[in-house]
């Protein structure tokens, strides 16, 4: 018998909170409840999909897959037509579960569409439900199918199987010393790993609560945590807004000064943001680095040094490795070389769903998973991403440059609100530094020989932006990753 996961069967008092969306929730013995009703339906359909809005029907209905043993596809609502259709060709769900009520696109007309109905009342209704006991299926069976954020290319599923979703959730207790006296503050969508599988399966695993905000905003956060709520997991755009919003809100300052945990993921924290709120809180955010394809590699620990620009150590049971071009391991620890980030373990995807050509390219020949991304590692271990190989690695004059130590050096400017930096091509330098810039106050913009002698004094002269662009916002994915495929790179 596989471990029952999420374990509903922990020794969990029955009427504790497990889920809470606005003002509607559900203990953890009206979860089980509730996902034990529509289980023997999934059970039938055999791959299904989740229309992945922040509501208590979607967190049902994946518990509710989970218990049946069959794998979820979270779709994004906001995903168009034709992305929808894509995803849905590709991983050929048999139904598609909603919360009632909820208008679907027409790329979805041909599944059978079953709605997730009356969650809170199937819950408190004794009676009503038998007690659903959980599928006897193999920890290597998928769990998931999660589709990539789609920054670098078409989005593509990964595979995730019971056994990778289980233990990244008990390598992250272990590093952040997760309890069931943990309540999470959560306000990111529910398709990614991120919101999904850390945020929502998390908490449920240890036997704690979620708050779901709905949206995000600074005052639902304030209110969270100060009402008793423990952790907060966001990413960089939310940290981003809370630090610009601190000085003006000592109620928010007084919330974060509480929390037990801030985690931040899906994308680099700028330093900037990081020192912001540590100076007007005294809480250091945390880091940790996932993808979807490897559920959760690093963190800093809590019980460790804090610590601004690094995503921390290997989890328990990640190998971790940094490679040269060649494939050459580094063996040193030295904070500057450079390598690519490589991994082994049990938190590793199976494959990409239809793609074996892609799964075989994405791991060496001895099983290492190479995860695109670039880093050093200071000498007690620590890894500080540098950028993403395909679009945030500059060779520029035989230097190789990561963008994001200038992306974060511009923030410091005052001027300067947003920042992203792309390499192009140049006759001289091979690539030259190019900076695209949100100007704080679109009327007063830094010049390019400000920004470049700005840049030069706090890294190297040759760290410096050739060419500068000014734009009103950068484009952004629905994660607040920055799609540099978007910025034009050629000028
Ligand atoms: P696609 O693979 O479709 O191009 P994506 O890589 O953005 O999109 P995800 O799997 O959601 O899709 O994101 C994983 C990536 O996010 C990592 O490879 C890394 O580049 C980035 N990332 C995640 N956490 C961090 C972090 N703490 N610091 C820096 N980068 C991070
Ligand atoms: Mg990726």
């Amino acid at each position: 018998m596989s471990p029952l996961f999420p374990d509903l069967t922990l020794p969990v008092p029955p009427d504790r909170p497990a889920l809470r969306f606005g003002d509607r929730s559900l203990t953890y013995a009206e979860l089980a409840a509730a996902a034990g009703a529509l289980a023997p339906r999934l059970r039938e359909a055999g791959r299904v999909a989740v229309w992945a809005t922040p509501t208590l029907e979607t967190a049902v209905g994946v518990v509710a897959a989970l218990l049946a043993g069959v794998p979820a596809i979270p779709l994004n609502p906001k995903s168009g037509d034709s992305e929808l259709g894509h995803i849905v060709k590709d991983s050929a769900p048999t139904l598609i579960l909603t919360a009632p009520d909820t208008e679907l696109p027409a790329a979805l007309n041909d599944l059978a569409r079953v709605d997730v109905v009356d969650v809170e009342d199937v819950g408190a209704t004794p009676g009503r439900t038998a007690p659903y006991a959980v599928e006897d299926v193999p920890d290597t069976a998928p769990a998931f199918v999660v589709y990539t954020s789609g920054t670098t290319g078409p989005p593509k599923g990964a595979v995730l199987s019971r056994r990778a979703v289980a233990t990244t959730l008990d390598a992250l207790a272990d590093a952040w010393q997760w309890t069931g006296d943990d309540v999470l503050v959560h306000a990111l969508p529910l398709f990614h790993v991120h919101g999904l599988i850390l945020g929502i399966l998390g908490p449920l695993r240890r036997g704690g609560a979620v708050r779901h905000l709905g949206r995000f905003g600074t005052e639902g956060v304030a209110r969270e945590l100060n009402a008793g709520a423990t952790m907060l997991f966001g990413v960089p755009t939310m940290y981003h807004r809370i630090a610009e919003a601190l000085p003006a809100d000592p109620d928010l300052a007084k919330a974060l000064a509480r929390a037990r945990l801030l985690v931040s993921g899906s994308a680099a924290l700028p330093v900037h943001d990081h020192e912001r709120i540590a100076a007007a809180t005294g809480r250091r955010v945390i880091e940790r680095y996932g993808m979807t394809e490897t559920l959760m590699n690093t963190s800093v620990r809590a019980d460790g040094e804090p610590r601004a620009g690094t995503v921390g150590v290997p989890l328990p049971g990640v190998e971790l490795r940094l490679v040269e071009d060649d494939g050459t391991p580094l063996t040193a620890y030295d904070g500057e070389s450079v390598g690519e980030i490589q991994v082994r373990g049990p938190n590793l995807f199976t494959e990409y769903l239809n793609r074996p050509e892609a799964t075989a390219a994405a791991f060496t020949a001895d099983g290492w998973f190479r995860t695109g991304d670039m880093a050093v590692r200071d000498p007690d271990g620590y890894v500080r991403i540098v950028g993403r190989k395909a679009t945030d690695l500059i060779k520029s004059g035989g230097y190789k440059i990561g963008a994001g130590e200038i992306e974060n050096a511009l923030l410091e400017h005052p001027a300067v609100k947003e920042a992203a930096v792309t390499g192009a091509p140049d006759p001289d330098l091979g690539e030259r530094v190019v900076a695209w810039i949100v100007p704080a106050d679109p009327g007063a913009r830094p010049t390019p020989d400000e920004l470049a002698a700005h840049v030069a004094a706090r890294l190297a002269p040759h760290k410096r932006p050739r060419t500068v662009h000014y734009l009103g916002s950068l484009p952004r994915n629905d994660m607040g990753k920055i799609m540099k495929r978007a910025l034009k790179t050629d000028d």
